[in-house]
């Protein structure tokens, strides 16, 4: 599968604000929060990375996260990922459509840096530098739904060692 393909493929760039799916050969390890008013009211947590561990090619991993992200020390959200956005996409705030994949409105609610600790296949350890989102936090691959895509992200202890 081509990088970006499945982002391309749910969308048609005539019909649809959304920059399209350029990918980008370096990154700045920012990160960004969309709240997004779709069908259901849902937040888009996207890091800037390679799409995979070891690629050139640099992505936003997105995650959307269904009741939010946590922002206390000790709690977890279910995280579902979803597929690689563009580069571009962190500064994308508009309505999309009727009609179109993921129609509703995206805000932007969080944006920053993030420091990178661990990245495999099933875990991914980074502190947050945002506005709103300070910390440590740790998004780790769980077994639960039948569609492979379920996460927990952890607001962890400042002293969590990995
Ligand atoms: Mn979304």
């Amino acid at each position: 599968m081509m990088i970006l393909e499945k982002y391309e493929k749910k969308r048609n760039f005539s019909a649809t604000p959304e920059p399209e799916a350029n990918v980008e050969q370096k990154g700045e390890n920012r990160f960004v929060v969309q709240e997004h008013n779709a069908s259901r009211l849902h937040y888009d947590f996207r890091l800037e990375m390679p799409a995979e561990p070891n690629s050139k090619e640099i992505v936003l991993k997105s995650w959307a996260v269904p009741k939010g992200m946590p922002e206390k020390i000790g709690t977890k959200k279910l995280a579902l990922e979803v597929e690689d956005h563009p580069v571009s996409y962190i500064d994308f705030a508009g309505v999309i459509p009727e009609g179109n994949y993921g129609a509703g409105t995206v805000k932007i609610w969080d944006q920053g840096t993030f420091e990178l600790f661990k990245r495999d296949a099933k875990v991914v350890e980074f502190i947050l530098n945002g506005t709103k989102l300070q910390g440590r936090y740790s998004l780790v691959k769980t077994h639960y739904g039948s569609r492979g895509n379920s996460w927990l992200i952890t607001k962890n202890s400042p002293k969590a060692v990995s």
